[in-house]
């Protein structure tokens, strides 16, 4: 019995490369696993793209922390508790509100552009936070500003081997275990098999499978595809969070348009030009994101309109440039006067509140594996992740992957080399490019009209009967990128979807027109699928 792989062994006699360590993604989870790894141990970092092709990149509003003198740990474990809908695992969350100030100080030590007023570090308010906690840099250009830190602070130390532009295929495994990873450079269309003793997922989430998304093109969940074919456990994930305020647009990806923003005042109104979150929760409109998603959803409909508005008209101008540059001149550039107009928002595919299931220690069930930032699934979000903790899960998970590895890299190192590896053995002509283009776009429609804000059985069903015909009308993938990450989305895909019509009920980020409320009898469970070994292919 070989287990399943999308590359097949006759594609191209693959060479091979040997280290410690290899990290999968170079956003804020692989970032800082690989600068912490390097510190001892012969790193590798694989990205499918260029460096800075992450979301973290993209992140505005900022990373949250109990750094203000009105804050502590305490709060922000209730703050996220609340939010997570009964769902969080508190050992996690203990771990992401004790470790993340020191984390977060760090990397103000390697960021200098945190925000100050005065000398003092300024902190946003965002939804479902009762104080103001979340550090911001460059206004509202933290991800990129943090990306950008991280990147030289791993160059300077040059020990990390960086692959751009590799796209990783499929983990390794040999005698129950993850040996590494094999990558296909889509150039010359080599592939290499990439031994390490410890291999670190961090390729984030996966967006791209809805049509209206805030992710990025790469955002394809080729990890949570991956480890499940690598016979990992995965879970939670009908928990798909969507953004209050993406810009109501047909762009792609979907200009988001920040929390912070509504943290300093500004509101939500519907087509008569009322402030509809007053009454519906007591922060009003920053109350949690599933809970002001909802009485959106209500609101479009009642209205017969696709959108609603923002409005920070009320708010000075000066303060919206200075506090926010990246949306004022993105909203500006697309004909908006933030300072002036109301503008258009609607509820978006934002981030992946499921994926590979961990420890504490960021250990996947598969040993070798790790993994962390949005691709992982450490359980601090709950059913609804609570605004700015993304960004802290994966500074706090890395680093106690890096503490991890000092003591399994020792103890694996030979049990990892001494295994064999089996890959399948086929010929792998692929289905044609217009198929495979064609067919992502009718994932993406598909998943955002039967399995966005509001479900039912009846459209998840439907959802999965077109899936599973989809699947059915493509040959297995060619060594082409484009083809493993439909192959990917398609897994990602079936997942949420047989996840959502398995449970019965509403919660947090999943909406069930059917089930409208919360059964804390049957549900208050997590929903965990693992490949049983099956014939190769
Ligand atoms: C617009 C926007 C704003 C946000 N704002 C905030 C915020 O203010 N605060 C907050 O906490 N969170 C925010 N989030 C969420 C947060 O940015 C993400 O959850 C987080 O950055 C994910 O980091 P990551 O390291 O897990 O993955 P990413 O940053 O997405 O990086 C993934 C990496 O994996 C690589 N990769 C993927 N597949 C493969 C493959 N097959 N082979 C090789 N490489 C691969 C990618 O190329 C990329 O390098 C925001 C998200 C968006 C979209």
């Amino acid at each position: 019995m070989t287990r399943p792989y999308l590359l097949a062994a006759t594609d191209r006699e693959p060479r091979s490369r040997f280290y410690d360590v290899i990290v999968i993604g170079s956003g804020i989870g692989g970032l800082t696993a690989a600068v912490g790894a390097a510190r001892q141990w012969k790193v590798a970092l694989i990205t499918k793209s260029v460096l800075r092709d992450t979301t973290t990149f993209l992140a505005q509003g900022g990373i949250a922390a109990a750094l203000g003198e009105q804050d502590s740990p305490q709060l922000h474990f209730d703050d996220t508790i609340r939010a997570g809908a009964g769902l969080c695992n508190e050992e996690a969350v203990e771990i992401l509100v004790n470790e993340g100030p020191a984390r977060v100080r760090e990397l103000m030590e390697i960021c200098p552009k945190f925000d100050r007023a005065g000398g003092d570090l300024v902190l946003a308010s965002e939804g479902a936070h009762s104080v103001p906690r979340v550090a911001h840099a460059g206004g509202d250009s933290t991800g990129s500003e943090v990306a950008s830190a991280l990147t030289r602070a791993m160059q300077s130390g040059s020990r990390v081997q960086v692959l751009e532009n590799e796209f990783v295929v499929d983990l390794l495994t040999s005698g129950g275990r993850c040996v590494g990873a094999v990558s296909l450079d889509p150039g010359s269309g080599a592939f290499t098999l990439n031994y390490a003793t410890a291999t670190v997922l961090a390729t984030g989430g996966c967006g791209q499978v809805y049509s209206l998304t805030t992710n990025p093109t790469v955002a394809t969940g080729d990890g949570v595809a991956m480890a499940y074919r690598a016979g990992a456990t995965i879970g939670d994930m009908e928990f798909v969070q969507f953004h209050p305020t993406g810009l109501y647009s047909d762009e792609s990806p979907i200009f988001l348009i920040t929390e912070a923003l509504r943290g300093e005042g500004a509101y939500l109104l519907n087509h008569a030009g009322e402030r509809f979150m007053v009454g519906i929760d007591p922060q009003a409109e920053l109350g949690p994101r599933d809970v002001v998603v909802k009485e959106m959803v209500r609101q479009m409909r009642e209205s017969g309109q696709e959108f609603l508005f923002l409005d920070a008209t009320h708010l000075d101008c000066g303060m919206l440039q200075e506090r926010f540059p990246n949306v004022y001149h993105n909203l500006k550039e697309k004909g908006y006067d933030l300072c002036r107009d109301r503008i258009p928002v609607a509820p978006v595919c934002h981030y992946m509140i499921g994926g590979v299931v961990t420890d504490i220690w960021g250990r996947s069930t598969l040993p070798g594996l790790y993994a962390s930032g949005e691709v992982a699934s450490t359980g601090v979000h709950g059913a609804n992740r609570l605004a700015s903790n993304s960004l802290l899960e994966g500074l706090v998970f890395s680093d106690r992957i890096v503490r991890h590895l000092d003591s399994y890299i020792g103890q694996a190192r030979d049990e990892a080399r001494g295994g064999r590896l089996e890959l399948p053995r086929g010929d792998r002509t692929g289905s044609p490019d217009s198929l495979v283009a064609s067919t992502r776009h009718s994932l993406q429609k598909l998943m955002s009209s039967r399995v966005g804000t509001v479900r039912s059985e009846e459209g998840l069903m439907a959802a999965l009967e077109e899936i599973g015909t989809m699947e059915e009308s493509l040959a297995s993938p060619g060594a082409d990128p484009e083809q493993y990450e439909l192959a990917n989305l398609l897994t990602v895909a079936s997942h949420i979807v047989k996840a959502a019509l398995l449970r019965e009920e509403s919660r947090g980020s999943q909406l069930r027109e059917d089930y409208p409320s919360q059964d804390d009898i049957n549900w208050k469970r997590h929903l965990n699928f693992r490949l049983r070994e099956e014939g190769g292919g």
